[in-house]
Parts: C-alpha cells; sequence; structure tokens
C-alpha cells in the first residue's frame, strides 16, 4: 500500500480524515484494528517503518549487544545526563521486540494499594469493567494460556482462545518442584501463535529468539501483525510510515486539535482529522503534548492540570539467573509464572510482585557483562554459565510520583526524571525467589542478579514497560484524560497508550494497553455514529 503524501506544496492539506491515530504500537495498533470495520476514514500516522525481515532478527549480536533494533533518540536523564533510550520504531511499536507474556492486571489492582514506599491509587473504573475486553484482546491477540491456575487472577467470561504452552522437561521439573514446595506455578500466558496439536502446520516454530527479539516467522502477537497488517488492503485505512507527529495545533478557542503537523523525509505535513488519538508510547505521548503548548495551552496541550508527562512509571524489575549443576536445555522459556507473592503474605504487609521467566540466557547477548558465576565455578566459560542457567524475571510495582516525568527542553528533547520506589519490596521478592528455589535444587547463593534487555549503567533508559504520562480519571484537576481517554480539555483529543495508567501493578503493561484500545474503539464508534 503506498504511503499517502498530501498533494501539492509541501504542508498542503488535501485529506481530512475522520479518525488520525499516532502511532501504531500496542494501543494505535489495536485501535486502528477495531476502528477499520466501522468504516470511517482512519489514517495512521507513524514514526517507524516496517522492520525488516532478515537473520539479524534472530542474533543475538545486532539485537542485544549491537542494539540495532533500538532508536537512535537520545533523551535526558534529570540530571541532564544523555543516555539512549530502549524504544523501538516499527509499525507495531514495542510489541515488535516484546516478550508476548499478556497478563491481566488482577482485580486488587484497579483498587488502592498499600506500598511500602506509599500509595497506588485507584483506577476510576474496575476489573469489571475492563474484564470484557481483556477477554476480546485474548481474543485477538491469541493469548495462550490456563485460566484458574494462577492464583493471583481475576474471574474471567472467557476461557484463553488457546491452550496454554507446555513446559519444556527443565521447566515442568521445576514448577513440579514448586508445587511439591506449596507454591502455586501457572502457565504463563503467551501470544505467539505456536499449534502444539499440529507443528507441522504451526505458524510459531518455537525457538529461543523471542523475548526481545524480532519474529523473523512473525509468529509472535504483536501489533504489526495482528492488529496493523491485515487492514493495509482496506480502502478506509491509510498508514503512513516515517511520518513522525511534531506537533499538534488547535483551533483559536483551545478545544479541538485541528492540525496534525508531521515531519516526514525532512518535510512539513500537516493532516487534519475530526477525532485525533495520540498512542506514541507514554513518554513521547507527554512529549507530543508538551511540545505542542500554545496561548491557550501555555503549559501544553490538554496540561491545564500540570499533569501530562508525570507519574511516569516502567516497574521495578530484577533479572535473575539461577545456575543448576545440571544444564538447561529450554528452547522457550517463558511458560512459567510465580504469583504468590503478588499480594502481602503473612511475613510481609506488602505486595511484593511478579516472578516470570524470560527468554533463555545465551552467551552471545552476555557478552560485556562481568561473568560473576566464576565466583562460583571459576572454571566455567560464558557459554556454560548460559548453558545452566535458568532465568527469571522479577516484577514489582513502582509507584505514580509526580515528580517521576517527561518534560520537554526548548528544542523538544525528552527529559526524564525518575526515582525508583518500593526498593524493600523489590528486593524481598529476589529473596523469596532464593528461598523458593531451593525447593528445585537450586541453591540460593547460584541465584545471581543480572540484566538481559539493558545496560543498567544507566536505569532510567530501560523504559520497556513505560506507563502513566497522561492518566485517565474523573477530576479535570488530578488528571489528563477522561474515563474514555477523551483529553479533559478539548473535545477531539485522545490518548491511547501506557500512558493513561494511574497505576502499573505488577504484571506486564501490554494486554491492558490493547484491552483499553478496543474499549476506547467501541466509545469512538458510537461517538462516530
Ligand atoms: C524488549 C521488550 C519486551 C517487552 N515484553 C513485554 C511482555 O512480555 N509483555 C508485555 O505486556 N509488555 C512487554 N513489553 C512492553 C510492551 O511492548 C509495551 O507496554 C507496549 O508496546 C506499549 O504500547 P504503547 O501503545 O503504549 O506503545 P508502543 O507499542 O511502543 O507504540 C508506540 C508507537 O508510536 C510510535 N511513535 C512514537 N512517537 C511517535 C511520533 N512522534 N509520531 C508518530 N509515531 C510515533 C512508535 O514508533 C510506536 O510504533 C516489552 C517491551 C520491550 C521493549
Ligand atoms: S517462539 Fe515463536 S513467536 Fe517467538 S520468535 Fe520463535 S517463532 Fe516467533
Amino acid at each position: 500500500m503506498p504511503p499517502a503524501r498530501p498533494a501539492g506544496d509541501s504542508g498542503t492539506v488535501t485529506e481530512h480524515y475522520d479518525v488520525i491515530i499516532i502511532g501504531s504500537g500496542a494501543g494505535g495498533g489495536t485501535l486502528a484494528h477495531t476502528l477499520a470495520g466501522s468504516g470511517k476514514s482512519i489514517l495512521l500516522l507513524e514514526r517507524g517503518d516496517f522492520l525488516a525481515r532478515e537473520m539479524d532478527n534472530w542474533d543475538p549480536r545486532p539485537v542485544f549487544v549491537d542494539g540495532k533494533y533500538i532508536s537512535k533518540d537520545t533523551w535526558y536523564d534529570g540530571d541532564g545526563k544523555p543516555f539512549q533510550p530502549q524504544v523501538h520504531y516499527f509499525v507495531g511499536g514495542a510489541t515488535k521486540l516484546y516478550g508476548a507474556a499478556l497478563y491481566r492486571l488482577r482485580p486488587a489492582d484497579f483498587a488502592e494499594i498499600k506500598h511500602v514506599d506509599g500509595i497506588s491509587p485507584a483506577w476510576p473504573l474496575g476489573y469489571d469493567d475492563f474484564e470484557p475486553w481483556y477477554s476480546r484482546a485474548e481474543h485477538l491477540y491469541q493469548v495462550h494460556g490456563n485460566g484458574g491456575e494462577d492464583p493471583a487472577e481475576g474471574h474471567r467470561s472467557q476461557p484463553y482462545p488457546s491452550p496454554a504452552v507446555s513446559h519444556e522437561p527443565r521447566i515442568q521439573q521445576i514448577h513440579d518442584d514448586l508445587a511439591k514446595g506449596g507454591y502455586h506455578p501457572f502457565h504463563a500466558p503467551c501470544g505467539i501463535m505456536l499449534n502444539e496439536a499440529d507443528r507441522p502446520r504451526s505458524t510459531c516454530i518455537r525457538c529461543t529468539w523471542c523475548d526481545g527479539y524480532p519474529c523473523l516467522v512473525h509468529a509472535k502477537s504483536d501489533a504489526d501483525v495482528i492488529a496493523v497488517r491485515p487492514l493495509l488492503e482496506r480502502p478506509n485505512v491509510t498508514l503512513v510510515t516515517g511520518a513522525e507527529v511534531t506537533r499538534l495545533e488547535t483551533d483559536p478557542s483551545g478545544r479541538a486539535v485541528t492540525g496534525v503537523v508531521v515531519s516526514r523525509d525532512g518535510e512539513r505535513e500537516v493532516y487534519t482529522g475530526d477525532i485525533v488519538v495520540v498512542c506514541a508510547g507514554a513518554a513521547n505521548s507527554a512529549k507530543i503534548l508538551l511540545n505542542s503548548a500554545n496561548d491557550q495551552h501555555p503549559q501544553g496541550l490538554a496540561n491545564g492540570s500540570g499533569q501530562v508527562g508525570r507519574n511516569y512509571m516502567f516497574h521495578n524489575c530484577k533479572a535473575v539467573v539461577a545456575l543448576a549443576k545440571e544444564p538447561n536445555d529450554t528452547v522457550f522459556q517463558k511458560t512459567l509464572g510465580i504469583n504468590d507473592f503478588y499480594f502481602p503474605t503473612k511475613d510481609y504487609a506488602y505486595p511484593m510482585g511478579n516472578i516470570q521467566m524470560i527468554g533463555k540466557s545465551n552467551a552471545e547477548a552476555m557478552r560485556g557483562e562481568k561473568p560473576k558465576a566464576t565466583m562460583i565455578s571459576p572454571e566455567w566459560t560464558l557459554s556454560d554459565v548460559a548453558r545452566h542457567a535458568v532465568d527469571f524475571w522479577l516484577t514489582t510495582e513502582d509507584l505514580p510520583k509526580p515528580e517521576n516525568r517527561v518534560t520537554t527542553d526548548a528544542d523538544g528533547n525528552v527529559h526524564l526524571a525518575y526515582e525508583m520506589t518500593n526498593d524493600d519490596e523489590a528486593f524481598r521478592l529476589y529473596g523469596e525467589l532464593r528461598k523458593i528455589l531451593n525447593h528445585t535444587g537450586m541453591a540460593e547463593h547460584h541465584v545471581l542478579r543480572k540484566n538481559f534487555y539493558m545496560d543498567m549503567d544507566i536505569p532510567v533508559a530501560g523504559c520497556a514497560h513505560q506507563a502513566g504520562t497522561c492518566r485517565f480519571g474523573t477530576d479535570p484537576a488530578t488528571s489528563v484524560l477522561d474515563t474514555n481517554c477523551k483529553a479533559h480539555e478539548l473535545d477531539n483529543l485522545y490518548v491511547v497508550d501506557t500512558s493513561f495508567f494511574p497505576s502499573i501493578g505488577a504484571v506486564n503493561p501490554a494486554l491492558t494497553a490493547m484491552a483499553n484500545a478496543l474499549r476506547v474503539g467501541e466509545h469512538l464508534q458510537e461517538r462516530l455514529a
């Protein structure tokens, strides 16, 4: 499908759309998908391009060592120090690289939760409001799972559309040992197109290059493959790639967005739409709004409350490897989850979070990190460590603090000030993992911290789970969006990505962004009817 470009002089507007969606990731791609059937004209503006299918997709060196698929952006931390954020600008957004662990938030996550460092606020809507949309999102994104196994999960109106991805022998053994020890390990929800009953016809080949890699065979349920590509032949949907939205213009009253300003191939273009939906990811959505300040919105668009950019969250995470004498030959490792510490326990009054598996360690991706394991087994090479490692990802909720925020400077660059919260909870979760692994034969002192996704020299750069810069709520003084994710201060501006989260819970955020996009999509269809 050829990209549209307004004809005539650069910047001349020739086409008007019913809906303009900015960003094609979990939020924007899913929203476009659900609106496409309405027949309304939809323009999807994406700053990236389609991610190339190439052998590098599945090669840890270009992916993890060279950072081939990471944006070249420079952002600045709270002290003004530049860093390269781990963001991904492609059709499908961050979902092109994500691990496709598609969890629902728990019912309790929608209510106020007391944490060691403060309060995680209640959402203006509850789990019951989101439940039907979670079910629809799970069907759209072909999530594999077994309802009822996860002790922390809420009720579901529909079963998972596909059975859980089976554990490989090493992981099954860990599962069985944990269950014998009185814990409740469960099959993690996975968005991969694996048909274990019919492997010859399965799209997914069950490989080891899933978490943090693009899927070479397009078998990962990402927003590109699932949501955007199926729309490309539709006459009412136009996708323009390489189109970076730099600013939104309003009418003199400031109540309506009248122009979406785009930089494409070094040229300025302006598009117009009845409804404009910003889905650029939490930091970039805030950036667009802040950089759109005008006389009616001097602090940035929709920012009379001063909340745009604030309350940035991205989870308090740890990557951990457990080393055992026996090798771990698991290929696809992300099949197990543990939520026994998601809520307060008898020994600790605060929630600790979620434990799940991550992609299998490999020596190439670990290059450059200090092989701490040599402290235990001096004769082990990095390859030995990678072969024996069992890899866990620990997620603790971080709190929406107003001072953790995105701002922009005079040149429009992102500045991201962030201080971690709930370190004590995260530390205790790590302690619990070490304890429970005693049941699996992996001794406590063989459980090591490592980080697989990012260079932890600049923790703030690891913004994979970024959320919360335009939270939704009922009070315009304390929130940016209303419960339909429409900006309180404008009549035709919406934000539909992880920005709307008032809190982030301790599970991965993408399914909630997808479910919310389907929810808002229905609202927009009613509005446009
Ligand atoms: C390595 C990695 C692993 C992850 N694993 C998981 C997981 O297992 N489970 C899970 O739930 N989540 C996971 N996540 C997080 C998940 O991918 C995100 O939460 C989700 O994609 C966020 O959706 P979004 O719509 O807010 O942003 P995105 O999906 O990032 O989409 C934003 C889109 O906007 C585009 N854009 C940005 N600025 C502009 C602009 N100015 N103009 C036009 N377009 C713009 C971007 O190019 C992008 O396509 C992972 C993320 C990463 C990076
Ligand atoms: S496990 Fe399946 S979905 Fe994941 S990268 Fe491999 S083939 Fe793709």
